[in-house]
């Protein structure tokens, strides 16, 4: 009885703990955050009530809760407003304490603006959720934990209920907004932790969230690896999952020279592809040639400039700003460069304007740029003339 009903071994104790953990990382990202929060996907209803029914017996967390912290997190993104920003809180905050501050941000105001649409049933009222019968669910897995393994079975309960405040609130809003890289220059401070992980199936990938955030599907890269989309297209083969929406992919038509509705559709829908594109074709080989030619003095305002270079945000001192002003007046093709990344992002904010103004505007900026004569400018202004728009799921 000391070591319960199984008698595993000690392989099999980390084994069965990492396969209860998964399960319950696994109903965190394809239901709380993929399908509840986002949208991104439609779960048929017994997929989606098995989820329900582990969070309430391994975590005894709330979807309401849950989905009304995440969905304002994305809505005011590294601003005081921000329910766990490592950039206003702190990366210590955030990492160790990440679970309270679920706590702290689920007032009654932050639940009703952003926790509609989330299950509202008889068993969700009286149970999953109610005062008591919450706790009920991680009580029984206690019990169960204790038949089933024995004493070890303590640790085994205590590490599933460390298990998503440490990897989920910890790692991902934390680390996730702190450390690795980036593909896109979405406005906030969301990085790419790894490229690929089995512990947190595909949240890792939390710039490519933050940038595509109604997208079912996290990774963009051939060689980024979500494992959350892998169990959705296994579902999806057996028709237990309707997606709703991927990230748009942006194709190119080799020796395509007109600018036509297609390529403003492509234009529109791929924002970040494009500006990462911008950044990494004609920003970044131009900096790469002016660094040759700078002082010591002017490196070090690169150093301070370099990421307003690439993209818009409120995250840079205003040193970085004035670093970056003091650039662009030494350096002519910087200015250039930085110019026409204005200019093409200035066309995405003419919210207002009609669809033959639209192309009229980027008709314009190819051949403006075109006509600069700096040859990264128009190798890029030939290749967004290619654009076209296609979607695949
Ligand atoms: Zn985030
Ligand atoms: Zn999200």
């Amino acid at each position: 009885m000391l070591f319960g009903l199984l008698h595993l071994s000690f392989w099999g104790y980390v084994i069965a703990t990492l396969l209860l953990t998964h399960i319950t990382v696994i109903s965190v990202s394809l239901y709380l955050h993929r399908t509840q929060a986002h949208r991104a996907m439609d779960l048929h209803p017994i997929v989606s009530h098995f989820f329900r029914f582990w969070l309430w017996f391994t975590t005894s967390m709330r979807t309401k809760e849950w989905v009304a912290i995440h969905r304002k997190h994305h809505a005011k993104c590294e601003t005081a407003e921000d329910p766990h920003s490592p950039v206003v809180l702190g990366i210590k905050k955030v990492f160790w304490q990440g679970a309270e501050l679920y706590g702290e941000a689920k007032t009654p105001e932050t639940l009703e603006r952003y926790g509609h649409g989330c299950p509202d049933d008889w068993i969700e009222r009286n149970i999953y959720s109610a005062p008591y019968m919450n706790k009920l669910g991680i009580s029984i897995m206690f019990v169960l934990d204790l038949v089933l393994f024995g004493i070890p079975g303590v640790t085994i309960w205590a590490l599933q209920m460390i298990w998503i405040p440490l990897f989920a609130a910890g790692i991902i809003n934390g680390i996730g907004h702190y450390w690795g890289y980036r593909n896109f220059e979405c406005p906030d401070a969301a990085r790419n932790v790894v490229p690929w992980s089995i512990i947190t199936v595909g949240e890792e990938l939390h710039n490519n969230h933050h940038t595509f955030g109604s997208s079912a599907k996290f990774s963009v890269k051939w060689w980024e690896f979500d494992l959350g989309w892998l169990y959705i297209s296994l579902l999806r083969a057996v028709g237990l999952v309707k997606i709703r929406k991927t990230i748009p992919e942006l194709q190119t038509i080799p020796g395509k020279r007109i600018i036509d509705v297609d390529t403003l559709k492509a234009f529109i829908t791929n924002r970040f592809q494009i500006m990462s594109t911008y950044a990494n074709e004609v920003i970044l080989p131009v900096v790469e040639r002016e660094k040759k030619q700078l002082s010591s003095n002017g490196r070090s305002l690169l150093a301070k400039a370099k990421v307003l270079l690439v993209r818009d945000t409120s995250l840079v001192t205003p040193e970085g700003r004035n670093a970056l002003s003091q650039l662009l007046k030494e350096r002519v093709q910087l200015n250039l460069v930085y110019e026409y990344r204005m200019k093409l992002q200035a066309i995405w904010d003419k919210t207002t304007a009609s669809q033959k103004e639209l192309l009229d505007a980027l008709q314009d900026w190819c051949s403006q740029a075109e006509a600069t004569g700096v040859d990264v400018l128009r190798q890029f202004a030939a290749r967004l003339r290619g654009f076209s728009a296609t979607t695949t799921l």
